[in-house]
């Protein structure tokens, strides 16, 4: 059974890296019919942050990536736990941890030690200022197990770390980047139980992994030179070592490692602004991944039935916002006009704009849906249908034409609008008919459509007169004209 899990720890916000590699995860296991975990990782309670652990697993829900197993959200909305291997919360099973690790100091794989954090602070000066790699000494490696419980039973603090193998070498496969050799001499003996208790990532994650059956284990490639040390543990506690694989770190534009310092990287920030999940996933899919073809747009249903281990990228993903933006307006696009005033619900609801009526609210979006790149965009962008726009009288002056001009061909206008029955008040009769008008009575285009344009969207660049007339209706179309008529006497 493939089972795959995501282990963020839960400092705060999801990271659009970590959505990618929940994403992967996710595919991974539906592609194959398995089972996607979501287990959080809270052993250092330094970094815990209150309500972080909602607050990623919202970023997944709206992703549409929700685990089969282990945290979810329940029907209140509430951070809950379900599955039968649980707790899936690292900091509720501080025991098991704890067994483990007595485990290996009972085989002789791992011990106590006494090593002061002033000791370990010298040592780390001693060997940077002697340019010696980092890393601890073995100074308690040696100490005999009794006499290092009896320091414990006399109150001494201490920490339990895994003795490293110090000669040849461990190689691992890695399902992504291939095959990977560490040398055990330059790896330090890990601490795997902490003086408050607490096991480290490596125990913990190690652990985890097994007892919940992970196969295979899937993560950010910043966990690599982990991997070793899991190998050894695996190999200690006499377990079958799954199949890992790395995903490739995501970029900044000059290839840095994506960071805050260039741009927003929760997934909440685009959340906010306005970006599509549909969008986002599909992006974030295709920053290291690609199907082998020129296809670029797949929903969630499309990428788990194409998505494969074996096309992931090795190196880096470049993070490009415009690609993101694209994608949004694909999507958006897509939406058909209520589903788009839906979609924008909340943002139209900042603007006061929700009491409208959903029809009105579903024109009124549609006259944008082309132009737009995000959701947040919308009650900018169409205010001046909701609201009478303000603007001076000269605007109303096509470049080529007078105010006397612009006047009177807006009165005649008027004149001939009220004139227009209510069913024939659609965009392309409106077109029509004033195109024709306007060929009759031997007027410029420009003459006409622009101050017919700006007197009803107060601006200088909108949509076509003749679908902004369609939504305004005709009572209101007509009362903007006399407005306009009025700013110019
Ligand atoms: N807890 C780690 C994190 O916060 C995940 C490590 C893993 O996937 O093994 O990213």
């Amino acid at each position: 059974m493939v089972r795959t899990r995501f282990a963020p720890s839960p400092t705060g916000f999801l990271h659009v890296g970590g959505l990618r590699t929940a994403l992967y995860e996710y595919l991974i296991a539906k592609k194959n019919g398995g089972q996607f975990i979501l287990r959080f990782e809270d052993t250092d309670q330094k970094r815990f942050v209150e309500g972080g652990m909602e607050n990623i697993l919202k970023s997944l829900y709206w992703a549409g990536i929700i685990p089969d197993e282990g945290m979810f959200l329940n029907e209140k909305g509430v951070v809950d736990q379900k599955g039968d291997k649980g707790p899936y919360i690292q900091s509720q099973k501080l025991e098991i941890y704890r067994k483990y690790a007595d485990e290996l100091v009972e085989k002789g794989h791992a011990y106590y030690c006494f090593c002061t954090p002033e000791r370990l602070k010298e040592l780390r000066e001693h060997q940077q200022k002697n340019k010696l790699p980092t890393g601890y000494d073995g100074h308690c490696r040696m100490i005999d197990p009794t006499e290092a419980k009896q320091q414990i039973a006399n109150g001494h603090k201490y920490v339990i770390r895994m003795k490293m193998p110090k000669e040849g070498v461990t190689t691992h496969n890695d399902l992504i980047l291939g095959e990977i050799s560490f040398k055990n001499e330059l790896l330090d003996d890990q601490v795997i139980i902490k003086s408050d208790g607490f096991p480290t990532y490596h125990l913990a994650a190690t652990v985890d992994d097994h007892v919940m059956g992970i196969n295979p284990v899937i993560r950010g490639d910043e966990w690599l030179s982990s991997t070793p040390k899991h190998i050894q543990l695996y190999k200690y506690l006499g377990w079958e070592i799954p199949p890992i694989g790395h995903i490739p770190l995501l970029l900044n534009p000059d290839k840095s490692k994506l960071s805050k310092r260039q741009g927003d990287v929760a997934v909440e920030d685009y959340v906010k602004k306005g970006y599509l999940p549909e969008a986002m996933v599909n992006f974030v899919a295709l920053m290291g991944w690609n199907p082998g073809d020129e296809r670029e747009l797949f929903t969630l249903d499309d990428l788990i039935k194409e998505f494969d281990i074996s096309k992931i990228n090795k190196s880096g993903a470049v993070f490009n916002l415009e690609k993101l933006d694209w994608f949004n307006q694909q999507y958006i696009r897509k939406l058909s006009d209520e589903e788009l005033a839906e979609r924008a619900m909340p943002w139209l609801k900042e603007a006061d704009l929700d009491s409208m009526p959903k029809e009105f609210l579903a024109k009124a979006v549609s006259l944008e849906k082309e132009r737009i790149v995000t959701l947040a965009e919308l009650p900018e962008a169409t205010k001046f249908i909701f609201h009478v726009p303000e603007y001076e009288g000269k605007m109303l002056i096509w470049k080529k034409s007078s105010v006397e001009e612009a006047r009177k061909v807006l009165r005649e206008l008027a004149e001939e609008l009220d004139t227009k029955s209510v069913q024939a008040w659609n965009r392309v009769d409106l077109e029509s008919d004033i195109k024709k008008w306007i060929g009759e009575r031997g007027y410029q285009n420009g003459s006409v459509l622009w101050p017919l344009r700006v007197a009803l969207s107060g601006q200088e660049k909108s949509p076509s007169p003749f679908e902004i007339a369609e939504v305004l209706g005709k009572e209101e179309t007509s009362a903007r004209l006399k407005s306009a008529i009025s700013r110019m006497i």
